[in-house]
């Protein structure tokens, strides 16, 4: 199994940690020519969407991954990842793929005194940490998308399909339940 990890632009060497962790090969995307292997899965860092999201345009990324997306690659979004995903943002006019069928809104917790860490139930992973940077919070999920994780009633994960979106970085807290969970979901997709 090869997950991709986009490393244009945020917290990307932290996913390859973990997924290193697991025994999972991983790749960075940075270029188009990076796409032209196989790979089983996606992952979109946290960072700066809006930087993310002009990045994958200007690199010429953002065509072929919607394709990859739409097409049903399992992908995980977290944070600015979650907002690339969104079909739509409740205080930006901006959308990217729009594959993930919630309103997300940006910096939902403040700009500057929004950071913080807890540890909540995930459904189908268990209880986690979980730490949140200038962090979105899914403010309405359509019918068909899965609600796996709330914090103080804020729906902060969500799965629709093969795609997994959550509002904080489980990739800086030690803890590779979340990764494990999406692996599962890669490992499903690859299977001929
Ligand atoms: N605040 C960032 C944004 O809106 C997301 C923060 C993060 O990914 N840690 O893009």
């Amino acid at each position: 199994m090869k997950i991709a990890v986009l490393s244009v632009q945020g917290a990307f060497i932290e996913h390859e940690k973990m997924l290193s962790l697991l025994g999972v090969q991983s790749f960075e995307i940075r270029q188009k020519r990076d796409l032209e292997q196989e790979f089983d899965g996606l992952i979109l860092p946290g960072g700066e969407s809006t930087v993310i999201g002009n990045l994958l345009k200007e690199l010429d990324l953002f065509e072929p991954l919607e394709k990859k997306i739409k097409e049903g690659l399992p992908v995980l979004g977290t944070c600015a990842g979650l907002i690339l995903l969104a079909e739509k943002l409740s205080n930006d006019a901006n959308t990217y793929f729009g594959t993930l069928p919630v309103i997300v809104r940006r910096n939902a917790y403040g700009r500057q005194l929004g950071s913080f860490y807890t540890e909540e139930e995930v459904t189908g992973v268990g209880k986690i940490p979980m730490a949140f940077i200038r962090a979105p919070f899914v403010e309405s999920a359509g019918a068909d998308t899965e609600i796996i994780a709330r914090v103080d009633g804020n729906i902060v994960g969500v799965k629709y399909h093969n795609q997994i979106g959550v509002s904080f970085h489980p990739e800086v807290t030690g803890c590779t339940r979340l990764h494990e969970y999406f692996l599962q979901t890669c490992q499903v997709h690859s299977k001929p």
